[in-house]
């Protein structure tokens, strides 16, 4: 065995605090702690240390600019963890992550849905999605509105190219502990609202929300995946 660089040791240091931390909200919660699964978020964070990440058993990264995850991706130990588009998506994007990725976390547009189930049915593959959602309304966020969410679903579901296996969302950044909960909580309640309906060829499995500055709150609340950036690799240094 090599000696731990020093990237490794804060990585794996971090990794411990988050997973302990991840372990006692769900204990407070009473969830079960594999309801509950970490996303390794790695935008401007560089090989060595997603690789880092990857060797301590982080299974799922997300990565927001196709671009940027096009330039790393041949320096990543991928084989047994699966990447995640979590940023904004752009169609004209589409043809090069799709079958790159395991799962595109943005989709907000019947737009941008077509275009990936188009190029997914030209590669052959089904493309797993959620449907980002802009639980708090804001102007300038990406997402799909709470009550346009349905009429999208619909429209979506047909696609042949994607399956929708549930929602992701970014919640305004909130201060108190009982807000964040508060937003979360309507997040949760929109999701179970979609999960009963049952739609067809909606399959509600997955609720990804919760980041570095409210992930406890986010899993209090409901949340399945947890997308975690900084407090896992340290400060982002664009
Ligand atoms: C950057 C980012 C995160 C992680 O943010 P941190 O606060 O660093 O944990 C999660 N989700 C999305 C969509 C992001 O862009």
């Amino acid at each position: 065995m090599t000696e731990r660089s020093s990237a490794e040791c804060l990585v794996a240091e971090n990794l411990a605090r988050i997973q302990e931390e991840i372990h006692s909200a769900c204990t407070a919660a009473g969830r079960s702690e594999d309801a509950v699964r970490l996303l390794a978020v790695t935008k401007t964070v560089d090989p060595e240390r997603i690789n880092a990440a990857i060797h301590l058993g982080v299974r799922q990264i997300g990565e927001n600019r196709v671009q940027e995850f096009m330039q790393k991706k041949d320096d990543l130990d991928l084989a047994d963890t699966q990447v995640h588009l979590i940023g904004h998506l752009q169609t004209n994007k589409v043809r090069q992550i799709v079958g790159n990725v395991q799962m595109i976390q943005s989709v907000d547009s019947l737009r941008l849905a077509q275009a990936i189930s188009r190029r997914s049915e030209e590669l052959s593959v089904v493309t797993p999605i959620l449907v980002e959602v802009n639980i708090g309304g804001e102007a300038a966020k990406s997402g799909i509105e709470p009550e346009n969410l349905e009429r999208l679903l619909c429209e979506i579901a047909p696609l042949p190219g994607i399956q929708v296996r549930g929602l992701m969302t970014v919640p305004p950044i909130l201060h108190k502990e009982e807000e964040k909960r508060k937003i979360f909580s309507k997040m949760y309640h929109l999701f179970v609202d979609i999960r009963e309906k049952k739609l067809d060829n909606i399959d509600m499995q997955e609720l990804s929300m919760g980041m570095s500055g409210d992930y406890r709150e986010a899993i209090l609340e409901g949340s399945t995946m947890v997308r975690i950036g900084s407090a896992l690799f340290g400060e982002r240094h664009y």
